[in-house]
């Protein structure tokens, strides 16, 4: 049995809005009850709409942001009770992440040999000689050529810059990689060649990664499984192959209707999603999902539904199966 590089535990993120003249401020309930499991060497993708969660549940990961109850275990140690300088440090060497922009990620005003180098001179005693082997090796991992070394962030394209990215968020050596949306502020015919450079790192290298992405295509082509979040909650998770043949949550039907490529058997049922997102201030009772979804009851609106177990991979909320 593979073994969890991490696991997270009835994960809760809470923050309240501001107070304005007009109204008070309200609880939201970013991150809610997340319970997650990462298998060492995978690609878990996490799905779902823009404003479900999915960032939030990332920077709970990094600890950007606080995480008011539950657990984020790594090497079963509880990561939100770290404080010292040393954890702090060891769990940035193991744990990394790539943002969504590589245009506002990378220091402008440094040249991308001293943004590569500054992680190892800060985290590690190591020469400087073998700072720069490492930081040579890392540039040409991820297809980019030693001269780059001396130029400054502007001076390369989307594509490139998301590369340089990649390369300081290996730098360190980590174990375990959360990419938030690595490839949606790309030009679509670069995103193809970064998806593949992730790919490619975590076939060689054994990389386990967080994939959170909007883009189901994407998704399909990277992820080993898939977790699709709806309002802070995971509401259907299963492998790849289990989503896509057989989803279950009608959200997750809607979202795979949208992608109609993704979705050629015309025998399979297709949703579209009703009306808007819900603000994460006005959160809906019962199954968040009931004022949107076309199989809503009367119960829907005021009980939450039970998890349904499908097989030891595929699980999800909904009445229509307890
Ligand atoms: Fe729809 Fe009810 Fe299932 Fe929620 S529990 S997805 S509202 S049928």
């Amino acid at each position: 049995m593979v073994e969890n590089i991490l696991e997270i535990k009835n994960l809760n993120v809470i923050y309240k809005t501001k107070s304005s003249f007009l109204s008070e401020p309200k609880t939201v309930n970013a991150v809610n009850d997340v319970t997650l499991e990462v298998k060492k060497g995978e690609i878990l993708a996490i799905a779902g709409e823009s404003g479900c969660g999915k960032s939030t549940l990332a920077k709970a990961i990094m600890k950007l942001v606080e995480a008011q109850s539950g657990e984020i275990l790594l090497e079963n140690k509880n990561i939100l009770n770290l404080k010292k300088r040393e954890e702090l440090k060891n769990f940035y060497k193991k744990v990394q992440i790539i943002f969504q922009n590589p245009y506002s990620s990378l220091n402008p005003k440094m040249r991308i040999g001293q943004i590569l180098k500054e992680p190892l001179e800060i985290n590690t005693e190591l020469s400087k000689k073998e700072i720069e082997e490492i930081v040579k090796d890392r540039i040409k991992k991820v297809g980019l050529d030693e001269n780059c070394l001396e130029l400054y962030p502007h001076e390369f394209s989307g594509g490139q810059r998301q590369r340089i990215a990649i390369a300081r968020a290996l730098i360190l050596n980590p174990e375990f990689i959360i990419a938030d949306e690595p490839v949606s502020a790309l030009d679509v015919s670069i995103q193809a060649q970064i998806i593949n450079l992730l790919k490619q790192l975590k076939d060689e290298s054994g990389l386990t990664f967080l994939f959170i992405s909007h883009d189901l295509s994407v998704i399909k082509y990277i992820s080993d499984r898939i977790a699709v979040m709806y309002l802070g909650e995971i509401i259907e998770i299963g492998t790849t192959e289990e989503l896509f043949s057989e989803p279950k949550h009608p959200y997750t039907k809607a979202l795979l209707s949208s992608v109609p490529e993704l979705n050629p058997d015309s025998k399979k049922e297709i949703i579209h999603l009703q009306g808007e997102l819900p603000s994460p201030e006005n959160i809906p009772k019962g199954c968040k999902f009931h004022t949107r979804c076309p199989y809503a009851v009367e119960k829907c609106k005021t009980n939450p539904p039970e998890e349904t177990i499908f097989s030891d991979t595929h699980k999800c909320k909904c009445f229509l199966y307890n």
